[in-house]
């Protein structure tokens, strides 16, 4: 089954008017893409990002969503808000937030259901730590995280992308090897597979210090079906090398 590729750029906690500016006109100024291309940038940004790309056929989304509909949520951006600002997609469950605002598999799920019910699709995040490698508990920290996901979506656990980022490979440098990569996206795809019938019509994403040079060779792999791009995702040139390194 060939699965049309997808690179998410996840500009995290950067950006001003004038870089964004630049950095979005180098990536429109690439096209056009085999792979479907999107951004997901600052909430502050969602704007300008609406007005850059409007015209094109690179989507944008926001890094996070809350899980409440409204209300007295104060810092809080809704599912409601993200789809008034045009967002196709929202990064739900990345390793920061789980780690620094301790977002628990539960509250990862109810953002992804959020998201889902306002017409954003979730990027779905999961992947274990180094400590959780090394003590072999790989496959079960990742199941365990797609699965809070999948019970609570039920039958529309299809329409979501899977983000597999290995935290000890974010940041870091550090890829993980394409064989261990796909080692996990099989395991993944079966569990998708299994819950909702279409797991072979999925996406699921590898994530963790993708660059220009290790982008092909990761993409290629049968059950990646394209990446989540952190740090190189700032840089014009090496973003959209890594979309061209897709299909
Ligand atoms: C990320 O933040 O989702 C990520 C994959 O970061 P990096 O590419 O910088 O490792």
């Amino acid at each position: 089954m060939t699965r049309k590729q997808l690179i998410v750029g996840n500009w995290k906690m950067h950006g001003s008017h004038t870089a964004n500016a630049e950095l979005l006109a180098g990536i429109v100024g690439a096209r056009p893409y085999l792979a479907d291309v999107a951004v997901c940038v600052p909430f502050p940004y969602l704007s300008e990002a609406a007005i850059a790309l409007a015209a094109t056929d690179i989507r944008w989304g926001a890094q996070d969503c809350s899980a409440h509909e409204q209300g007295a949520y104060t810092g809080e951006v809704s599912a409601s808000m993200l789809a008034e600002c045009g967002c196709r997609y929202a990064i739900v469950g990345h390793s920061e937030r789980r780690a620094y605002h301790a977002e628990s598999d539960q509250v990862v799920a109810d953002k992804a259901k959020a998201a889902l019910a306002r017409g954003v699709t979730p990027i779905v995040c999961v992947g274990e730590t180094l400590a959780q490698r090394d003590a072999g508990e790989t496959e079960d920290v990742v199941k365990r995280q797609l699965s809070a996901v999948i019970h609570a979506l039920a039958h529309c656990a299809s329409e979501i992308v899977v983000a597999y980022e290995p935290v000890w490979a974010i940041g870091t440098g550090r890829t993980a090897t394409p064989e261990q990569a796909q080692h996990v996206h099989h395991l993944l795809r079966a569990q998708l597979q299994a819950a909702t019938g279409r797991g072979e019509q999925m996406k699921i994403l590898y994530g963790g210090s993708v660059k220009p040079d290790n982008a092909a060779t990761l993409f290629a792999q049968p059950d990646i079906d394209g990446g989540l791009i952190g740090g190189a995702s700032l840089k014009a040139a090496d973003f959209v090398a890594i979309c061209r390194a897709a299909g």
